[in-house]
């Protein structure tokens, strides 16, 4: 039996749209959407499109887009403190706007060969990668795993806004895109992974806080514990 990606919830339901290729699913729990494994891109394949899209600092539409998310996060890092941008993609384009207001962030994307040298950072940029977690819940406990307590965590995605109108939202359609978040789907993620907010814009960027006692650490804890018994 198939189960929510993200939650774990069982009570999942099919998700058809008659011009679609792809079948999606929906938990009726935290609301994720994600698309059935069977339809998932290979490796090669999803590289090939990325590659191909033209996301660098010469395209000054995409230097707006992502600024936004650098305009809500900056008030709170300083230049003393050095972060991650998590899923930076082929042509990596936040370091280097960072760069300009003397903050220091490396690239991380393994499948671009993009390694970085520390195991946790103060912050964390995440822009447009979470819609291509193939497991949601796995990639955001990796993900937070290289942040450290206190650190701030810079998202960027789109949430879908109802689950009546995903089949008119045009951010389903690409190909890359399988895992799409509602509104309440990042409430369950806040909460189940120790975040809070600190700031957002209402609609795509969200600046939350690793907060002290972060429950998936003490789980891991615990399970440490266990095996050492
Ligand atoms: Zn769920």
């Amino acid at each position: 039996m198939k189960a929510c990606r993200l939650c774990g919830e069982k009570m999942i339901t099919p998700l058809l749209i008659p011009q679609d290729k792809r079948i999606y699913h929906y938990c009726t729990d935290c609301y994720l959407i994600f698309v059935d494994t069977v339809y998932h891109l290979d490796k090669e394949k999803e590289k090939q499109i990325l590659t191909n899209r033209n996301q660098s600092i010469e395209r000054q539409e995409y230097v707006n887009y992502i600024s936004q998310v650098i305009k809500l996060t900056l008030p709170h890092i300083t230049e003393e403190e050095i972060g991650l941008d998590y899923g930076c993609g082929p042509t990596p384009t936040l370091t280097y706007l960072l760069k300009k207001e003397n903050i220091t962030c490396f690239n991380n994307d393994y499948n671009f060969g993009f390694t970085h040298p520390y195991k946790q950072y103060d912050f964390i940029f995440a822009i447009e990668c979470l819609e291509k977690f193939k497991e949601p819940n796995v990639e955001f406990d990796f993900l937070l795993d290289h942040l450290k307590i206190g650190g701030i965590l810079g998202l960027m995605t789109n949430t879908y806004p109802e689950k009546e109108s995903f089949r008119h939202w045009h951010k389903r359609q690409d190909p890359t895109h399988v895992s799409f978040y509602h509104q309440r789907t990042l409430d369950y993620f806040m909460s189940s992974k120790g975040l809070e907010l600190v700031d957002s814009d209402s609609d795509k960027v969200y600046v939350f806080r690793k907060k002290v006692g972060e429950p998936h650490l003490e789980k891991k804890n615990l399970k440490m514990e266990n095996l050492g018994s």
